[in-house]
């Protein structure tokens, strides 16, 4: 076997934004970390992804949303961490998030939506049309808007680079390699296979995104499927605020001097392709929002999501084999889970149990 080591405490299968997450806060607790991860693979999720931190602006249920807003809470110290450790800027922006309506019946949605939460106690708006106009300039004409002033944004490639920097830092190993199969025993973990040969782990993590139902051996179907997003970019406006607008599912964020635009959820299997009627429509949606924006994108690009059933991430223990734990199907909402997730896994794995309420994410509630 080409690689220099052949055991470790935790493998973590995968090194997107999940397994980079889940192996820097492992190996910040102390742990002798392996990450295995061949690629990226070219239509990865975390490389694709607009990186926003919605959990008030998307539509989700109630236990996704509370883990999402304490997710969205742990960026503003993780941010700080990463900049002083790594000398990365994750590119961190919290200015609010504005949903805008154009038809009667979505703004009726979306005034219940603020009603709701802000009786749960949440910081949430409605913008009259004039406020809509003040606020954001460059937007159409509409019928209003949810306003949520602490949703946000951060830079997704940049946080994975800085989230594997630092598990570097702390000694994490990564290997380019593909984890084929897990390896058990008496319903014990020992390690993975991999195309050169095997690694002995006490705790294998599986974290290999839309990918992870490709490997072999698990002892449980996992439910989770490609779903893919098309985006697009233009050169952001010059005297535009920056300012982040969703319409229905889609939004128009700017990032590093270009307009974000994005996206379709389509099941495609692992095609991550483009296609000219995919980027017609998110372009539509965005030029609905903000009639100037040039109508022909300077770049496209697609990513695929790993979605569950109910779109919660299967994060956890399996309740059959000791020592395989699951981080894997955070579908549109990983970028923002990926702190938490991090910490839920090292919690888990070093004392048994987690302080946040995960009882919703358990990898057997699709089986039992
Ligand atoms: C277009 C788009 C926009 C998005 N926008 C947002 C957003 O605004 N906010 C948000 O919170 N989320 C967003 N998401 C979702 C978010 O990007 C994903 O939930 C998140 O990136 C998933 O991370 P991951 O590490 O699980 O998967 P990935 O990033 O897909 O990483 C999985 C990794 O596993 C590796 N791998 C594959 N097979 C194996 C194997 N056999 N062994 C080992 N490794 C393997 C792959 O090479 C890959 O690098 C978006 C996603 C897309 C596609």
């Amino acid at each position: 076997m080409s690689h220099k080591v052949s055991s470790c405490e935790v493998l973590v299968a995968g090194g997107g934004i999940i397994g980079a997450a889940c192996a820097r806060a492992l190996a910040l607790r102390g742990l002798r970390v392996v990450i295995c991860e061949p690629g990226p693979e070219p239509a990865a999720a975390s490389a694709a992804s607009a990186g926003i931190l919605g959990p008030q602006i998307e539509r989700t249920d109630e236990a996704l949303r509370a883990l999402g807003l304490r997710a969205r809470d742990l960026y503003d110290t993780l941010a700080a961490a990463l900049s002083e450790t790594t000398g990365i800027d994750i590119g961190l922006w919290r200015e609010g998030i504005a949903s805008l309506a154009f038809e009667e019946a979505e703004a009726e949605r979306l005034r219940d939506a603020v009603a709701h939460q802000r009786q749960a106690g949440l910081r949430c708006d409605w913008l009259e049309p004039a406020d809509v106009a003040e606020r954001f300039p460059a937007t159409a004409p509409c019928l209003g808007a949810m306003f949520a002033p602490e949703d946000g944004a951060v830079d997704a490639p940049a946080l994975t680079r800085a989230l594997l920097a630092d598990a570097k830092r702390l000694a994490t190993r990564t290997f380019a390699t593909r984890v084929n199969r897990i390896n058990t025993i008496l319903g014990r973990v020992t390690g993975v296979e991999i195309p050169a040969g095997k690694i002995k782990a006490e705790h294998v993590v599986i974290a290999a995104g839309a990918w992870s139902t490709q490997i072999d051996h698990l002892p449980r179907p996992l439910p989770v499927e490609p779903v893919r997003g098309q985006m697009a970019a233009a050169p952001w406006p010059a005297n535009m605020p920056r300012t982040v607008l969703y319409y229905d599912h889609s939004y128009v964020l700017a990032r590093s001097g270009e307009a974000i635009f994005g996206s379709t959820m389509e099941h495609a299997g692992f095609d991550g392709s483009v296609t000219p009627a995919g980027i017609a429509e998110i372009m539509a949606a965005a030029r609905r929002m903000l009639p100037h924006l040039p109508p022909v994108p300077t770049r496209t690009w697609a990513g695929l999501r790993p979605l569950t059933p109910d779109g919660r991430p299967i994060v956890g223990a399996d309740p059959d084999v000791r020592g395989l734990w699951y981080a894997t199907g955070h579908g549109r909402n990983g970028v923002l889970l990926a702190g938490l997730t991090g910490d839920i896994i090292a919690s888990l794995i070093t004392t048994g149990e987690s302080e946040v309420e995960i009882a919703s994410l358990a990898p057997e509630r699709f089986t039992s």
